[in-house]
């Protein structure tokens, strides 16, 4: 399964937290010419099973777009804060479609909700920020995107998994080859699905023999349901609650690798959103401060790990899950105030250079996500900084100046 996204449509910035390295870029080359390459291919797929029919369907598709292979190397890293990708994804109108979207699918949601146990707010979340409810679903045509992905060297094998489920879903009579046009990463549909996952979780709902990702409505509600149940989804559990924090809370406890109860965040003073106190009831939780103890706070609960999964982006996923909680009542969202400015892309790559003394063994590429924060905790308890997870220009400073 994918555990991040290559291109969601809206999302091309933050799927730059995700492993695609830009330093891979220039080091491999692809020696076999594109038409042994091809001929190699269709071999194989003959030899998986799929009929020659299916492969002569998808042929004037698989074509090499060296356009895709740019696009794929020079992804550049934008890195948002949680409050900007969050404000800019979730517009009033998002927030006011997505409720009226889930009367209007009332019956069907029902239905998926009853076979999956997923509910209707976290489907309707996802469909809106992957495709803006299926208006946006993306403009490149998908077995050229993935053929190119799949000749070019540096993750071949990946995505020549993914042409072949492809040609799957073609065989299969769920799309015809001309219908599949999506992101240049080969994400379809209208929660953006590669093939692979289509091919093993589509579900054909409103009964018409085919699982169509594209244009039925049914069919996409109940995939996506399938998909995120497979995904380990928890029926009847929360997935995140806004709360507010006290300074009495010990900042190192904020980390998605510590969970405790409600209980014990109530006695660090920690609140639902609107202050009232936590409900006695919930599974353990962690603590989530996207952008340290000065901006918005979090409890996740064992449900957000469907949403990391879904896209590895931290940014991403506390914005799937917070729209999810909008679309089920909560209000908006508590912006904080005296959040320290975000550091610049030079910034943030010297501090990882710094951060490898603190158990950072990623790459140094500006990119903040989960496994630098994860380290930054680190170098702030050396420090002397509250351990908030948050990188500032003042925790920048304190590295430099030696310690
Ligand atoms: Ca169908």
């Amino acid at each position: 399964m994918w555990c991040m996204r290559f291109a969601g449509l809206m999302m091309v910035a933050l799927t730059s937290f995700s492993l695609i390295g830009t330093s891979l870029a220039a080091s491999c080359r692809t020696s076999e010419s594109f038409e042994s390459w091809l001929a190699e291919f269709k071999r194989e797929a003959a030899a998986q099973g799929i009929s020659q029919r299916a492969i002569m369907a998808a042929s004037p598709g698989m074509v090499y777009d060296q356009r895709i292979v740019n696009i794929d190397r020079g992804q550049r890293v934008f890195n948002q804060t949680f409050i900007e990708f969050s404000t800019r994804m979730l517009p009033s109108y998002r927030i006011q479609k997505g409720a009226q979207l889930i009367q209007q699918h009332a019956a069907i949601f029902q239905r998926v909700q009853q076979q999956y146990g997923v509910p209707a707010a976290v489907i309707v979340a996802f469909w809106g920020l992957e495709s803006d409810f299926g208006l946006n679903m993306g403009k490149e045509p998908s077995l050229k995107a993935l053929t190119s992905l799949a000749y070019d060297c540096r993750r071949g094998d990946m995505f020549r998994g993914q042409l072949l489920d492809a040609l799957r879903l073609i065989e299969r009579g769920d799309v015809r080859p001309e219908e599949m046009i999506g992101s240049w990463a080969g994400e379809i549909g209208q929660t953006q699905m590669m093939p692979t996952e289509y091919n093993k979780y589509a579900v054909d709902f409103d009964g018409d023999g085919r699982r169509d990702l594209l244009k039925s409505v049914p069919d996409v509600l109940a995939s996506t349901g399938n998909y995120i149940q497979n995904l380990g989804w928890q029926r009847g559990q929360p997935w995140l609650r806004e709360v507010r924090v006290s300074a009495n809370v010990p900042w190192d406890q904020a980390d998605l690798n510590i969970q405790h109860p409600h209980s014990q965040w109530a006695l660090w003073g920690v609140t639902d959103a609107d202050g009232r106190p936590l409900p006695t009831e919930a599974p353990p939780a962690s603590l989530v401060l996207p952008m340290g103890r000065f901006g918005p706070a979090f409890l996740a609960y064992p449900n957000f790990q469907v949403y990391l999964k879904w896209n590895q982006s931290l940014v991403y996923s506390l914005t799937a899950a917070y729209y999810a909680t909008r679309l089920s009542g909560a209000g908006p969202m508590q912006k904080g105030s005296g959040v320290p400015p975000p550091l610049s892309f030079e910034q943030a790559k010297d501090l990882q250079r710094m951060l490898a003394r603190y158990g950072y063994t990623g790459e140094i590429d500006g990119k903040l996500g989960i496994s630098t924060r994860t380290a930054i905790k680190a170098a702030q308890t050396r420090v002397g900084l509250p351990a908030d997870s948050y990188p500032t220009v003042e925790l920048l400073e304190r590295l430099r100046g030696g310690h």
